[in-house]
């Protein structure tokens, strides 16, 4: 996300924001997206970023939420702001982690969105080697929905025995689907490695 009005808004119906690194023109949105979610949504946004910019953020937060005051509802928006913080080779489930923010309950699933986080070249580490800017890969995973073949003609009383006998009636096989992937402001020998 740029720090553009025109990205902001574009991102405007995004539960999930996947942040590169925090140059100006991809970061600075962050407040006014999140308030602009709050007035159009009434909705929390999770930002992904990577770990590196972490602290910085957490004292932008603050400082913004002082700065917020005098709103109908001062700092509640940039309260509710979620920074995830990513280093390379993480994989994270984004379906769970929006159920997880929402507290709708903490069930699980192996299946949904997935993000995977690779390095590239743009920034250098901070000097605790965390990175400071990340490109992503955005993933979905499914199984095959309905019975395996060999079960499709048996009745529901049959299938209702296999099943309290804890059968596998569906295939556990995950499919992966890939989305889209970004990689921010890197340069060739980010990719080339
Ligand atoms: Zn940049």
């Amino acid at each position: 996300m740029g720090g553009t009005v025109a990205a902001c808004t574009t991102a405007l119906t995004s539960n999930v924001v996947l942040i590169t690194h925090c140059h100006t023109d991809h970061a600075m949105a962050i407040f006014s997206h999140a308030r602009a979610r709050e007035i159009a949504y009434n909705k929390p946004t999770t930002y992904l970023v990577p770990s590196g910019a972490i602290d910085a953020l957490t004292r932008m937060k603050d400082i913004v939420k002082e700065l917020d005051r005098g709103n109908d509802k001062p700092g509640e928006a940039i309260d509710a702001i979620v920074f995830v913080p990513c280093d390379v080779n993480d994989e994270i489930n984004v379906t769970n982690l929006v159920k997880k923010n929402k507290s709708k309950g903490s069930n699980e699933s192996d299946e949904g969105v997935f993000v995977q986080c690779f390095p590239v070249k743009h920034i250098d580490n901070d000097s605790l080697g965390r990175p400071l800017s990340l490109g992503y890969v955005v993933s979905t995973r499914s199984r095959t929905p309905g019975l395996l073949p060999q079960y499709k003609s048996l009745s529901k009383t049959e299938i209702k025995a296999l099943r309290t006998n804890n059968v596998p009636l569906t295939n556990p096989a995950l499919h992966s689907h890939a989305l889209v992937a970004y990689s921010g402001d890197t340069c060739a020998t980010g990719l080339i490695r």
